[in-house]
């Protein structure tokens, strides 16, 4: 479904990706692991045409979206769940959701709205709420719903369980599997709690200076003595 050949970011001076070949096959989670600075936020966001990769390549879908807009990119079914979140604070759950829609076929928004709730229920009894009222674990729900209400085909999601109480890391872990499970929905994962997020994964890849230093399935991940060092040992 996509591919990174070779890809380098560039920021000013900052050489942020470093020549980077990843994969997602439809259907799979793959998550991406890698401290602080590693260039995982990058990735997405060159994934999404902002800031645009300085060389290499990226194909979705057979498509070569390397130098599209991030705009461009959305429509062709790529979905970010940005770092903190970024939900419309003074609007309520309801137009928060609505925005999500804004480029899907309205006739789909009745059903979508229903898979919405039963998946996140707490977004129902909030609707009228602003959304800035919400708890932190709340409004990540309601950042994933308004991204799955313009039925992306790849949903990206950055740090996800960040600065969540551990009940919502639970919970925001468990919806990954189920959208993965029951809808089919491909997913690429950007987390700091490797634990979780390879136990999820399908695959990984380590990050390290903007470059993949291992990748392998979740399992392999999970019990290679370099990323237990590296990530796991204080989870
Ligand atoms: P984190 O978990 O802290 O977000 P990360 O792995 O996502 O880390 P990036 O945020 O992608 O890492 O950062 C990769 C490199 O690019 C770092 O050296 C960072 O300082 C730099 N960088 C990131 N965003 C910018 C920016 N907007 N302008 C300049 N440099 C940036």
């Amino acid at each position: 479904m996509l591919k990174l050949s070779g890809v380098h970011t560039h920021y000013g001076h900052i050489h942020a990706l470093k020549g980077l070949d990843l994969e997602v096959a439809t259907g799979e989670v793959v998550t991406l692991i890698g401290a602080n600075g590693a260039g995982k936020s990058t990735l997405m966001m060159t994934l999404f045409g902002a800031p645009r990769a300085s060389a290499g390549r990226i194909v979705f879908e057979g498509e070569d979206i390397t130098r599209l807009s991030p705009h461009e990119v959305s429509r062709r079914g790529i979905a970010l769940v940005p770092e903190g979140r970024r939900i419309f604070p003074r609007m309520t759950v309801l137009e928060n959701i609505q925005i999500g829609a804004t480029f899907a076929d309205p006739a789909n928004f009745e059903a979508d709205i229903q898979r919405m709730f039963a998946m996140f229920p707490i977004l129902q009894q909030r609707l009228q709420q602003r959304a800035g009222t919400l708890s932190g674990g709340e409004q990540q729900m309601l950042a994933i719903a308004r991204a799955l209400m313009g039925r992306p085909k790849l949903l990206m999601l950055d740090e996800p369980s960040l600065g969540l109480a551990p009940i919502y890391i639970r919970r925001v872990f468990e919806i990954i599997r189920e959208l993965n499970r029951d809808y089919g929905m491909t997913i690429l994962l950007v987390e700091q709690n490797a634990h979780h997020a390879l136990r999820v994964a399908h695959r990984g890849y380590v990050l390290q200076h903007g470059e993949v230093v291992l990748s392998g399935s979740g399992a392999e991940l999970l019990a290679s003595s370099e990323v237990r060092a590296a990530y796991l040992e204080a989870g």
